[in-house]
């Protein structure tokens, strides 16, 4: 699976403690990040990630690029819900076109581990079918 792993800035220790406590399941997938979540999550497990711009410099939107082209299986944005972010038309965009795509999302930890937990047990081997049948697997 190809796995998006994002985190604002006050919320980017959660995604290094999601990221410790899950690297060995993690570690079995394609990851992508914007820069900075990127950047502390790698430093801190050595998980490999590619990793595209910083949010606010158009992070999110190129994460967003892949799920239009059917490129990302499952995103994981821990949100800052109680912080003004520069980016918000692009935060918007990104869960938008999640939405228009049905890529799952999960915007806090709760759905995180449930999504984490999901994949363990193939609750989303449905996204292989929906590659298969779009030409993307
Ligand atoms: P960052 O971007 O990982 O580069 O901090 C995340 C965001 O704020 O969208």
């Amino acid at each position: 699976m190809n796995i998006a792993l994002i985190a604002h800035d006050k919320k980017k220790q959660e995604i290094i403690n999601f990221s410790i406590a899950y690297k060995h399941i993690l570690k079995e997938h394609q990851l992508f990040a914007t820069g900075t979540t990127g950047k502390m999550i790698t430093e801190e497990t050595g998980l490999s990630i590619q990793r595209f711009q910083s949010g606010p410099l158009g992070g999110d939107q190129q994460i967003g690029a892949m799920i239009a082209g059917n490129e990302m299986d499952m995103v994981i944005f821990i949100r800052d819900p109680l912080t003004a972010q520069p980016h918000e038309p692009d935060v918007s965009a990104l869960m938008r076109i999640c939405d228009v795509h049905k890529i799952p999302l999960a915007t806090n930890l709760a759905a995180a581990e449930i999504f984490i937990h999901g994949m363990e047990h193939g609750a989303f081997d449905w996204r292989k079918t929906v590659k298969k049948q779009k030409g993307n697997a």
